[in-house]
């Protein structure tokens, strides 16, 4: 970053931690930038409702674990608001409570490019920044079944990741020409070879000489996480477990505590996750869009134990139908599941063959490129 010069154009990058797919998505495309254009950009990311949501906006970081433990409600409030006359409805009703704070966000953080990754900030954005504006351009990071409150008209131009994310756009009323499908940004390093796994494996100090499964609940420890490594450590299986409890300090603890049959690491929110996927055999996991894409791009296959109602669905069926994981929505199929992939190693060959067909290892730095023109940064390098 380049915070004290003055002649680098300026990007802000609106997120917030909503789960981890936002702040995952914006860091990817910041880290994609420096290396295609070292020096050149000075990047910023805000956390649109952490700072400037008005109360109770502010506490969306905080609520939405809490809101997702219920998933019925929360599939129904997806269901019905999902489309183009109830997000008008939603967003100019939330207008008067967003207003002084989106206008204070503008003025606090000037930007040659504004860009968003969470579907909710383009329309308070835009409507502060009124007409004489700089380009505003929406980056969808759900991957197929993608809510219409992402595709804002007046958006300069939206990123999305898929051909149904695409056609979904053109659905919510916007141009083709608004439209580009590039693929979901992650991380360059779960793009890079696996390498040797052992080495890996020996360096995070994790067991040698047994197939690892990872299991994630995305960043807040969703999903049945327990009892789905209590049964994959109670299956008899060869297989050590690494379980990420993210942001759920209580489920961490209580991993902790207790005695595990098999070789077992318990982590907290990890910033290594590059590294995870790539000393890892299986990922066992709720069918976040990022964890998926990252996934993809490590050439692991997945095993979705959960999803949001409505948000989710389709990240399921975009996995099992491309081959690249499976569905097992209780404990037992998910032990199901990896002991067909032990017994059949032909069958797992054929699910990393097609992770690596679905990955976009270039999306991060393509969609650099992209911001770097609207940016009105210098001719690429
Ligand atoms: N993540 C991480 N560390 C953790 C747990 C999760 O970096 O300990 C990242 C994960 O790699 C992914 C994001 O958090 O990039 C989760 O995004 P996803 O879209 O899968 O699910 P969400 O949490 O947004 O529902």
């Amino acid at each position: 970053m380049n915070q004290n010069d003055q002649h680098c154009k300026k990007i802000v990058f609106l997120f917030s931690d909503t789960g981890g797919g936002h702040r995952s998505a914006a860091e990817a495309i910041i880290e994609a930038l420096e290396i295609e254009f070292p020096g050149c950009f000075n990047l910023e990311m805000v956390d649109i409702f952490k700072e400037y949501g008005p109360v109770p906006l502010n506490y969306m970081p905080d609520l939405y674990p809490q809101m997702v433990k219920l998933p019925h409600a929360w599939g129904l409030g997806y269901k019905l608001s999902n489309g183009h006359p109830q997000a008008r409805v939603m967003t100019a009703s939330a207008w008067p409570v967003m207003r002084k704070a989106m206008r204070q966000l503008i003025q606090d953080h000037p930007a040659d490019l504004i860009v968003s990754v969470h579907p909710l900030a383009a329309a308070p954005v835009l409507k502060a920044l009124g007409h004489e504006r700089v380009p505003f351009i929406n980056i969808v990071t759900d991957l197929v079944t993608t809510h219409a409150l992402w595709y804002h008209r007046q958006a300069d131009l939206c990123i999305v990741p898929t051909q149904p994310a695409y056609e979904r756009a053109l659905q919510c009323g916007l141009r083709p020409e608004q439209v580009q499908v590039v693929g979901l940004p992650v991380a360059d390093r779960f793009c890079q070879p696996a390498g040797d796994r052992e080495q890996l494996r020996q360096r995070l100090g994790w067991s040698q000489g047994l197939p690892v499964v990872l299991l994630v609940g995305g960043g807040e420890g969703m999903g049945p996480l327990e009892q789905t490594a209590e049964a994959v450590a109670a299956s008899g299986l060869p297989l050590s477990l690494v379980i990420i409890a993210g942001r759920n300090q209580a489920l961490k603890a209580r991993l902790e505590a207790r005695r595990w049959p098999i070789p077992t690491r318990v982590y907290g929110f990890v910033r290594e996750m590059p590294d995870f996927m790539r000393a890892s055999d299986f990922l066992v996991t709720k069918a976040g869009p990022g964890t998926i894409s990252e996934a993809m791009n490590a050439g692991l296959p997945v095993i979705l134990y959960s999803r949001l109602p409505g948000q989710e669905d389709g990240n399921v069926s975009y996995v099992v139908g491309e081959g690249a994981g499976v569905w097992a929505p209780r404990p037992a199929p998910v032990v199901q599941a990896l002991r067909s992939w032990l017994e059949e190693p032909h069958q797992y060959q054929e699910a990393v063959a097609a992770c690596q067909r679905l990955a976009r290892p270039q999306a991060a730095r393509e969609i650099g490129h992209i911001l770097a023109k609207w940016a009105g940064a210098p001719a690429s390098q």
